[in-house]
């Protein structure tokens, strides 16, 4: 859909780096909010060519929906399919047909004006019924609106579940949901108009190595489907219709890229391990079991954090025990004798389960029901999975984390929990591993004040750096409008670090990050020298750990940690960081995002 030469001149975007890698390719434009429907007077003899335009899209739409029935039926079963059938009842609406058909023929509207016009009527009807189910129903018939009006308008713009070829995907935002569905195969990139780099749809990318820029405000309008575009996850930047010569500057960057991650790969099989002989754990985060193999051949040895969320959420129901059962055990089984770290159910903020909804949107979701919060007082949830995750520890070695902890009630709580739950599963002779280490996220700033008598309680402590930050900054970490905020140098965040590194060693227990902050070199540096015991993160990060872990000296980092803890800024302690790449080991430079070009 090629448009005219003006239209197409090349144009950049900035936006926050979200996944690094370079991709280029032709655009696929999903979840465009509305597309402006202008009123326009269509002239008496052109009538019935509206009327006809407006049957068309309607029968397009039909289709639509049938191909996405069926594909769902296919890959989700019957069950799941039944979601459309709200999207089909509105499209077959006669009162909402005949009412536009009017619109049209008496009023002389376009049939794009006269649809919107109509459905924009129930949406408002459906949006104050008290009904929930009802209620909910009108995200449905906003979504059959706007496919009728791009079909109008020849606007072909799908679901990401129809893509089938190799695009780079064009969202306003993609849910966590979204992201753990697609197609690895045939995402070449993502680019969304809204999020921050530790957004979970954002977090993902990472973990599937897809390149991916967010917070790009408003770049999805400007985006038109097969339009060319070219996606830099390294600095931020989205170049619209490239010219010949950008799209060869860009080859060659992606190219060194590819080179760099390559040379990295051979430290695979090495231990992140520093100059001077000090080891940390380099374990893996994933999100799915199907990311086990990229932590592997990553170099990671084992996993720091399962968001095992993502199993339930991606799905209609609750899983069963069973399910969950097979699942953790097909990751444990994979990694033994490595650890395997099972975070509990971390729902709530942006990683909502269709199953779990509650009655009303909550106005502060990252500040509300999440995390343990969700599963302490859904108990029979709670005892399910825990129930899975110790029956999967039979086969390997299992930790087990509880997610948001805010309050020393919870840890008691939960614990009670577990050993109820072993108790019972002992009492019918199940097998589980022996001593499975009971742990805690330290990421809010209430479990980092009480970390002393926290470390009392559990086995360990693993820092959640990206909800860390979001609480201690007041910066919601989805919002790329105050991004400017969100920095994981700022002094309070590495004090935080410190006081909870130091409870934990006090108290002989070992503490982690399983945050995104070692993603970043200099990140990276200042938790070797906080003396971190062990660092998890996504696969595609590991390699460049590693490097950077082997390039330095335990003693030189935590030297930078007593410089940078009295420093008052984000600003100051990245200038330490850059002046010591620069002074003592260089080598560390094209790790600099700002320095890779
Ligand atoms: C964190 O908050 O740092 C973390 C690892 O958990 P999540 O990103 O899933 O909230
Ligand atoms: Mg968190």
């Amino acid at each position: 859909m090629e448009g005219n030469k003006a239209e197409n001149r090349e144009a950049i975007f900035n936006g926050i780096p979200a996944s690094p890698g370079i991709a280029h390719g032709e655009a696929f434009v999903v979840n465009v909010e509305n597309i402006p429907a202008t009123p326009e007077k269509v002239p008496e003899a052109k009538i019935e060519a509206e009327v006809q335009r407006f049957e068309t899209a309607l029968k397009e739409t039909g289709e639509e929906l049938d191909k996405i029935h069926k594909q769902l039926e296919e890959e989700m079963g019957v069950e799941h399919a039944k979601i459309l059938d709200s999207h089909r009842m509105i499209l077959t609406d006669e009162v909402a047909r005949k009412d536009t058909l009017k619109l049209i023929t008496k009023d002389k509207y376009n049939a794009a004006y006269a649809f919107t016009t109509v459905i924009n009527k129930v949406i408002t009807t459906f949006q104050h019924i008290e009904d929930e189910y009802l209620r909910e129903r009108a995200a449905d018939i906003q979504d059959v609106k706007r496919r009728v009006v791009r079909n109008l308008l020849g606007q072909k713009v799908e679901g990401l579940s129809n893509l089938r070829k190799k695009a780079i995907v064009v969202a306003k935002d993609l849910t966590p949901s979204d992201t753990a569905i697609m197609k690895k195969k045939y995402v070449l990139a993502f680019v969304t108009d809204i999020g921050g780099s530790t957004s979970h749809a954002a977090i993902i990318a990472r973990s599937l190595g897809i390149p991916a820029v967010v917070g790009l405000e408003s770049l999805s309008h400007n985006v038109k489907p097969y339009d060319k575009l070219i996606v830099d996850g390294i600095t931020g930047q989205v170049v619209l219709h490239p010219t010949g010569e950008t799209v060869g500057m860009f080859e060659e960057a992606q190219e060194r890229f590819r080179e760099m991650e390559k040379e990295l790969l051979t430290l695979r099989d090495y231990p992140a391990v520093t100059l001077d002989g000090h080891t940390i754990e380099l374990s893996g985060n994933i999100e799915t079991a199907d990311e086990v193999e990229d932590v592997v051949s990553h170099g990671a040895k084992g996993v720091g954090l399962f968001r095992t969320e993502y199993f339930f959420i991606t799905r209609k129901n609750l899983p069963s025990e069973e399910q969950q059962y097979r699942y953790y055990s097909r990751v444990v089984k994979e990694l033994a004798p490595d650890p395997v770290l099972i975070r509990t159910l971390d729902v709530g903020g942006d990683k909502i389960a269709r199953w779990a909804s509650t009655s009303s949107p909550e106005a502060n979701p990252f500040m509300g029901w999440r995390g343990i919060r969700f599963t302490l007082s859904r108990k029979d949830i709670f005892r399910t999975q825990l129930r899975a995750i110790f029956r999967a520890s039979a086969h390997g070695n299992v930790r087990v984390m509880f997610p948001m902890i805010s309050v020393m009630d919870e840890v008691l709580e939960a614990k009670e929990i577990c050993e109820e739950v072993k108790a019972d599963l002992k009492n019918e002779r199940y097998q589980m591993g022996d001593n499975i280490e009971i742990g805690i996220m330290i990421e809010t700033p209430s479990a980092v004040a009480i970390a002393d008598k926290l470390a009392k309680k559990v086995d360990f402590f693993s820092i959640g750096t990206n909800d860390l930050i979001q609480y201690s900054l007041a910066v919601d970490r989805g919002n790329s409008r105050i991004s400017y905020l969100y920095n994981d140098l700022h002094p309070s965040i590495l004090r935080f670090i410190r006081d909870t590194v130091t409870a934990a060693h006090k108290n002989g227990i070992w503490v982690g990050i399983c945050g995104e902050m070692p993603g970043s070199v200099y990140g990276a540096l200042l938790s070797l020298g906080f003396e971190l015991d062990e660092f998890s993160a996504s696969a595609y990060l590991i390699p460049e750990i590693k490097k950077i872990i082997r390039s330095v000296t335990l003693d030189e980092t935590k030297m930078l940690v007593k410089k940078a803890i009295k420093l008052s800024t984000a600003t100051e302690v990245k200038q330490l960081l850059e002046a010591y790449i620069e002074n003592k080991r260089p080598e560390l430079r094209e790790f600099i995002p700002e320095a890779v070009k």
